[in-house]
């Protein structure tokens, strides 16, 4: 065959990601501990098709704020730092700007398929895979840490939401045109598969800490993929000694680093600090390899750092003169 164009088909992560020189360097965020807790989301990290316009900057950033509102109230109310990641969650994942609930990237045949996964600092994890009814996998996720002796359950059914006090959805609530249009246009040009997977980290009053990521994973992808979002020590990980973490990215590139608990561990056991630390797992992880992405941190004492290797990355702290959001 003769033809240059390749034929339609899934997107494939890897071969699709740009050389590693094509990728920018690490940009680092540091919000030093200044009160009794602390929260940071993000919505994705990636390449744009195209600069935001004032208006979508002005949604995102209030749907980024709101999310970090509903962490912030859980954590003053004396909650816990799984509780708020679980409430800021719940916020991007009801909205549709995002690649997480309602929104999400669709598989090759136009189906949400949805990751999502809680972890606290003592280890306690819990997620769900290639989720097709769960109004709010994140929610799903924690019933499967705090109802289920098990950590990750693929595809929970109806029954089985029930049983854990879930909400049940169909494909309606999650599939949107503008994902319907992403995925035509990935099938036809083979153009780059878009991001925006959610999170949350926190820390709360105790000195817990905990981590919360949510996705419909990349735009085209086969049927039945999972990525790192729901794997514990991929695109999430929680200890109370070191560090929370939720990542966002090409998946395959944090799954075959376990890059999250990779960065836990340059801490643990290389005495790392949070951002040297955060720097090198992108750096040998994504951006050597031609890959972009990101991750939301936050450590047992309330020190924030949120770093990124894409060009544009939706981010989110709390101050202590209220959130900041930025696109
Ligand atoms: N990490 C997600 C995945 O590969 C995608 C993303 O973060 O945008 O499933």
């Amino acid at each position: 065959m003769t033809d240059a164009t390749p034929p339609p088909g899934p997107h494939d992560p890897v071969a699709d990601s740009p050389t590693p020189a094509d990728v920018p360097p690490v940009e680092l965020v540091s919000v030093p501990a200044w009160g009794g807790f602390a929260v940071a989301v993000h919505a994705g990290a990636g390449p744009r098709p195209r600069p935001l316009t004032a208006d979508e900057r002005a949604e995102r950033e209030a749907a980024l704020t709101d999310a970090l509102r509903a962490g912030e109230r859980e954590l003053a109310a004396g909650a816990s730092a799984q509780d708020a990641v679980v409430a800021a969650v719940v916020v991007l994942e009801d909205c549709a700007f995002f690649n997480a609930g309602r929104g999400a990237a669709l598989t090759t045949e136009g189906v949400a398929e949805l990751d999502a996964a809680v972890m606290r600092g003592d280890r306690a994890a819990g997620a769900v895979a290639a989720a097709t009814g769960a109004a709010n996998p994140v929610r799903a996720a924690r019933a499967v840490l705090a109802q289920t002796p098990h950590v990750l359950i693929v595809d929970p059914s109806a029954a089985q939401l029930a049983a854990w006090g879930c909400e049940a959805a169909d494909q309606e609530r999650f599939v949107v045109e503008r994902q319907r249009r992403a995925l035509a246009r990935l099938l036809e040009e083979r153009a780059h598969g878009t991001h925006g997977t959610v999170g949350a980290v926190a820390r709360d009053a105790r000195g817990r800490v905990a981590a919360a990521t949510s996705t419909g994973g990349i735009t085209g992808q086969l049927p039945g993929r999972v990525g790192d979002t729901p794997l514990v020590g991929a695109g999430t990980f929680a200890d109370d000694a070191t560090v929370a973490v939720s990542g966002t990215g090409t998946g395959e590139f944090f799954v075959r680093g376990v890059l999250a608990h990779d960065l836990h561990a340059r801490m643990r056991y290389a005495g790392a600090d949070l951002a040297d630390a955060c720097t090198q797992v992108l750096d040998e992880h994504l951006g050597a390899r031609g890959a972009d992405g990101g991750v939301i941190t936050v450590d047992p004492a309330g020190n924030v750092v949120v770093a990124w290797n894409s060009s544009a990355m939706y981010r989110g702290w709390l101050t202590a003169d209220g959130p900041v959001a930025r696109t």
